[in-house]
């Protein structure tokens, strides 16, 4: 399995912009693709209002098996 890198790729398959808990500040920061080993947690207070992470193709593409990686962390930390 290839690594999850924070690519531009990668970065545009990533739904977290369209996550109900993607808040402003995260939008500000510009963060995406929490799952990313070089990304992880949001520097931000994120509210769990939903997570989009099962339905977008970075998951399924690298086996992911949780999501809130803006809370939790990567998914080499949490999954
Ligand atoms: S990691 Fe999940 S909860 Fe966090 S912004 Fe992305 S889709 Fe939303
Ligand atoms: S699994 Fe979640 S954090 Fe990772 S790319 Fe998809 S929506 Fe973004």
């Amino acid at each position: 399995m290839a690594k999850l890198s924070n690519t531009p790729k990668n970065r545009a398959s990533c739904f977290c912009a369209n996550c109900p808990s993607f808040n402003d500040c995260a939008k500000g920061k510009k963060e995406l693709l929490y799952c990313a080993e070089e990304v992880g947690k949001s520097a931000c207070e994120i509210p769990m209002n939903g997570c989009m992470c099962g339905a977008c193709p970075i998951h399924e593409q690298f086996k992911l098996k949780s999501g809130y990686y803006c809370i939790h962390g990567s998914a080499a930390q949490v999954d």
